[in-house]
């Protein structure tokens, strides 16, 4: 077995985790770690990520409370008014269902 991003061999390494193959050089060698106790725990919270990505917008980093569904965060929608003298328009989308709430911020 060789490092991944360097070539050397591997050696054997003991860690508080348990044992496996590591590079001489300290690269992280991610797919053999995975048969280790320590990276089933990573595993986990991978699973969890992965699950919040897929279940929610990720570009939902607005405190906005949806009054549809009533999740907080939301997406912030810039509707750019280039072609008039209309101010640009503000839209919320709830990063759960999609409601669209236009803000009022028009000063016109
Ligand atoms: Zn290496
Ligand atoms: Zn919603």
């Amino acid at each position: 077995m060789f490092c991944k991003t360097c070539g050397s061999l591997l050696r054997p390494k003991t860690t508080p985790y348990g044992k496996w193959m590591a590079c001489p050089n300290g690269h992280s060698q991610p797919k053999l770690n995975q048969e280790d106790t320590k990276l089933q725990t990573k595993n986990t919270n991978e699973g969890k990520l992965l699950e919040v990505n897929l279940g929610e917008n990720p570009l939902s980093v607005h405190d906005h409370i949806c009054p549809r569904c009533g999740h907080n965060k939301a997406e912030l929608i810039e509707i750019s008014a280039n072609y008039s003298d209309e101010d640009n328009i503000y839209r919320m989308k709830c990063g759960k269902c999609s409601f669209v709430v236009q803000l009022e911020g028009k000063t016109t």
